[in-house]
């Protein structure tokens, strides 16, 4: 057994950590978060880096990473912001079902400008009455001639407005059948005619931007159908323990920057003629928020490693990674607001931007409880 990390992954997360510390200042993320700006230059540096092309295949131009690697990145991106990880995971998480799914040309079409940014791509499953239960989605495509004509509403999409993004929608193509079956997985770029994005006002997570979309008979090409027509579960599917997983190292990284700012505080704000991290009871909190980072982490570094390895057991170890994670980042900016004291509930210091962004990570790629009823179903308990 072997927790260390390898040569080559200890210089990617130092690397990588470099570049964010240089390019997301606080001030800058402070200005994203309160102006609602999408990081368009720091996405630019990412693409510079070459970091797109970390976990994809070497014929298409990647360079081969691991699961290992992807949650390295996606805990130092987070660290800064969660927001950024969600930016940079939504295209890696598209793209890589493109690399399992797609046609021999959709790889070289949209992996080519995906890698070198000239698209980004958000994901669109969710609508208004198909959340948890996603399979009850109702926005529709029909055959015309060579063209799929689309009608219907998406929410919740992170990121679908941004510049040359393209959706990754999942569209009901045959209503005839039975729930999972008949869905299908289609690439709309976001600017074509009869497309209306709205921007929603959300509580956290607020620079990437989340959205409403209306398709009101929106023509996409025959060829942007990727992995077969009526076969959009099995991307739903293949795709969810990779994003799973890096969103768990997502919020391990926003709970370390919580945890962070919380110790610092600690030692500086004296109260009674001492740091209140003197306080045993202010001690303990953040003894309990270390100790969570590193169960968290250790789980997310085992469930990875069983990705990587294509191990059976990886699905109920992500679940569990992911399960824990998330929970722990909403108590970490919890009790991170609690040492700040009033200074936490004030909008020119950084630990309310955690409380609100951690707030969504039990809610979005799953919920809490839906990750219990996976668990459960695992061990064989039909749960209702
Ligand atoms: C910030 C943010 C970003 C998002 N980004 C995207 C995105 O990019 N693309 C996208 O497609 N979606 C996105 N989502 C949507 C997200 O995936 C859904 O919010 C999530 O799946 C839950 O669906 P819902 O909000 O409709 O809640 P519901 O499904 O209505 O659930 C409401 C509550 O009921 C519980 N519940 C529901 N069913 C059960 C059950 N069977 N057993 C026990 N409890 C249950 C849930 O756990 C939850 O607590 C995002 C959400 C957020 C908050």
């Amino acid at each position: 057994m072997d927790f260390g990390l390898t040569e080559d992954q200890s210089i990617l997360r130092d690397s990588v950590r470099r570049m964010m510390d240089r390019h997301a200042t606080p001030e800058y993320i402070r200005r994203l978060d309160r102006e609602q700006v999408y990081p368009y230059d720091l996405y630019a540096e990412w693409i510079a880096m070459g970091l797109f092309k970390l976990p994809f295949p070497e014929e298409y131009g990647g360079l081969g990473g691991s699961p290992i690697d992807m949650v390295i990145v996606a805990e130092e991106l987070a660290a800064k912001s969660f927001d950024f990880f969600s930016t940079y995971g939504a295209g890696v998480f598209c793209g890589l079902n493109i690399v399992r799914k797609g046609t021999q040309e959709q790889k070289q079409f949209w992996l080519t400008r995906l890698l070198s940014g000239e698209i980004r791509m958000s994901i669109s499953m969710s609508e208004p009455d198909a959340g948890s239960d996603v399979a009850a989605l109702r926005t529709s495509a029909v055959k015309d001639g060579a063209a799929w004509v689309i009608n219907g509403q998406k929410v919740w999409a992170t990121g679908a407005g941004a510049r040359d993004n393209v959706i990754n929608l999942y569209v009901r193509t045959d209503p005839t059948a039975h729930h999972r079956a008949g869905l299908s997985l289609v690439l709309v770029p976001n600017d074509l005619p009869g497309i209306t994005l709205r921007k929603l006002d959300m509580l956290g997570r607020r620079c990437v931007g989340t959205y409403e979309i209306f398709f009101d008979n929106v023509r996409v090409p025959e060829a942007n159908v990727v992995g077969g027509v009526n076969n959009g579960w099995d991307c739903v599917l293949t795709g969810l323990q990779i994003e799973r997983i890096t969103a768990a190292a997502g919020y391990c990284g926003g709970a370390r920057a919580v945890y962070d700012l919380a110790l610092q505080y600690a030692k500086d704000r004296k109260q009674f003629g001492r740091p209140i991290g003197t306080n045993q009871t202010i001690a303990h909190m953040l003894a309990d928020m270390q100790t969570d980072i590193e169960i968290g982490r250790t789980m997310i570094w085992r469930a990875a490693w069983a990705l990587a390895k294509s191990d059976p057991d990886a699905l109920r170890l992500i679940t569990m990674a992911k399960l824990f994670m998330s929970e722990a980042y909403v108590k970490a900016a919890s009790t991170g607001m609690q040492i700040f004291g009033g200074a936490g509930y004030n909008m020119e210091f950084d630990m309310q931007r955690h409380f609100r962004d951690s707030r969504s990570s039990t809610i979005a790629a799953g919920s809490s409880q839906m990750q219990r009823n996976l668990l459960a179903g695992l061990m064989g308990l039909k749960v209702r």
